[in-house]
């Protein structure tokens, strides 16, 4: 998948946003919605979706849903801050399959880090469905 095509409405985000395909849920409001990445490389791998939206990369989004998406995006950042006290966020974005793009939705990564702890692969292991709900109370409980 390149950087030109269309969006494809069977893209998984697209699912989850349908509600067709479960997710562990950090944060929603009338723009964004942000749930813990299945294929975490870090601890709190959070991701953060315009709800509103056929854009498949940061190229093609519209001015008014770019906004509140990084508004959205700091405000979980801010929240993943407090309640897992990393020693440092990557907030990370890829757009087109040369660039590590794997889902065709537009989507922001967090990923906290830690002194000495490696990232681990983009596209690892499937983490465990009740750790990842456990992880995503606990930022929830933080979104200020
Ligand atoms: P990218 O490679 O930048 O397109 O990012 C897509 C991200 O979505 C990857 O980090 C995947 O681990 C993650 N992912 C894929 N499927 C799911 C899913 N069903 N639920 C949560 N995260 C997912």
């Amino acid at each position: 998948m390149s950087l030109d095509g269309t969006y494809d409405e069977a893209n998984i985000f697209a699912k989850i946003l349908r509600g067709e395909v479960p997710a562990a849920k950090v944060f929603e409001d009338e723009h964004v919605f942000s749930f813990m990445d299945a294929f975490p490389q870090s601890k709190g791998h959070t991701l953060v979706i315009p709800k509103h939206s056929r854009a498949r990369n940061y190229l093609e989004e519209e001015p008014q849903i770019l906004a509140p998406l990084m508004l959205g995006v700091q405000r979980v950042a801010r929240a993943i801050r407090t309640a897992l006290k990393p020693d440092g966020l990557m907030i990370s974005q890829f757009n087109g399959a040369p660039a590590g793009q794997t889902v065709f939705h537009l989507h922001v990564h967090i990923i906290p880090r830690w002194d000495g702890v490696a990232l681990g692969r983009h596209g690892g292991g499937m983490a465990d469905v009740n750790e990842l709900k456990a992880l995503a109370s606990r930022i929830a409980a933080n979104i200020a």
